[in-house]
């Protein structure tokens, strides 16, 4: 099918785009890569009557380290993270979960800010701002604010993002050295979306946990970041023993979303699975 007939914008700069967005806010969208809102305008999913294409706005393409943090520009491209963009574990956890994002050729054209205004609940990059506590900023003609992830997303394919704003950047925090990273994800076919998956990082001192972050995704409406299980994993050895007691324990923080791919008591088990092998990797 072929999309529904609308007005194009391609503006030069951030501003020019927040006024468009700001004068068609009624019926428009941003198209970054496409990779989602072009199907679902080819099946008459969505029909804006207007699209503004930010692909011009190059200042919302760098990834950019300052202090204690890595700021991602919206307009960055999943396929960026192919190499070791960023330094340090977190540099090397993004170059891990990239590789689950769809296949090679969406990657070159997808873009780390559409996925997280898109809310797919199974969007790896979702995982990884919840998980790590990433804070999302907007722009609009108003100004400028800045989101933390728990307030971000509201639930599947929905946002805190107002009607006028762009989400222009993504700061995730920076990890030492001494931190590791694990990921898991559990999908039918490589490239397909996630019916669940973990993403777990440690920091060990003498074979004991002195910090954690743990999160899971693509099993309920929207990625989740087990906070109490992270403070439980604190000062216990990083054992198989610990990362079962912990992964049993990760299956009852949700009901699962159940559907056409899976049970809701399949997931549950899927959550178990992937938290395990997520703690596992990071320890290993
Ligand atoms: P677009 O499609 O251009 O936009 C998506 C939505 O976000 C639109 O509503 C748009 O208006 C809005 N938007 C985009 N950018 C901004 C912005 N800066 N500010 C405000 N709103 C904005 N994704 C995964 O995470 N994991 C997968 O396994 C996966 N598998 C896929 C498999 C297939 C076959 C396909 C086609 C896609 C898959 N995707 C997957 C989706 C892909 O990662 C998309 O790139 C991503 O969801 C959206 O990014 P985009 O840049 O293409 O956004």
């Amino acid at each position: 099918m072929k999309p529904a007939s609308f007005k194009y914008f391609r503006p030069a700069s951030v501003s020019e785009a927040l006024v468009l967005l700001s004068e068609n806010q009624d019926d428009c969208k941003i198209l970054a890569g496409g990779q989602s809102l072009v199907p679902a305008m080819n099946f008459r999913l969505l029909r804006p009557s207007v699209l503004i294409d930010i692909n011009e706005l190059k200042e919302l393409a760098s990834v950019q380290t300052t202090g204690q943090s890595v700021s991602i520009g919206a307009l960055t491209r999943h396929a960026t993270f192919h190499r070791g963009v960023v330094a340090g574990p977190l540099g090397h956890l993004l170059t891990k979960v990239v590789r689950h994002i769809a296949h090679f050729p969406i990657r070159q054209r997808g873009t780390f800010g559409g996925s997280l205004a898109h809310a797919d609940p199974a969007a790896e990059w979702c995982l990884v701002a919840t998980a790590l506590g990433a804070q999302i900023v907007a722009r609009s003609s108003r100004g400028e604010r800045t989101i933390q992830s728990h307030e971000f997303f509201k639930g599947t394919f929905t946002t805190e993002l107002a009607a006028d704003e762009i989400l222009s950047e993504i700061r995730l925090p920076l990890m030492a050295d001494d931190w590791r990273t694990g990921f898991n994800e559990f999908s039918r076919r490589a490239g397909d979306f996630a019916l669940g998956m973990a993403l777990a990082a440690l920091r060990i001192e003498s074979g004991v946990i002195k910090e954690a972050r743990l999160g899971i995704g693509g099993v309920s409406d929207r990625a989740i970041r087990l906070e109490k299980l992270e403070r439980s994993l604190v000062g216990r050895l990083a054992s198989s023993q610990t990362f079962d007691a912990v992964a049993q324990e990760a299956r009852t923080v949700v009901i699962p979303t159940a559907d056409i791919h899976a049970s809701a008591e399949y997931r549950q088990d899927l959550i178990a699975t992937v938290v395990k092998r997520a703690l596992s990797e990071a320890a290993a």
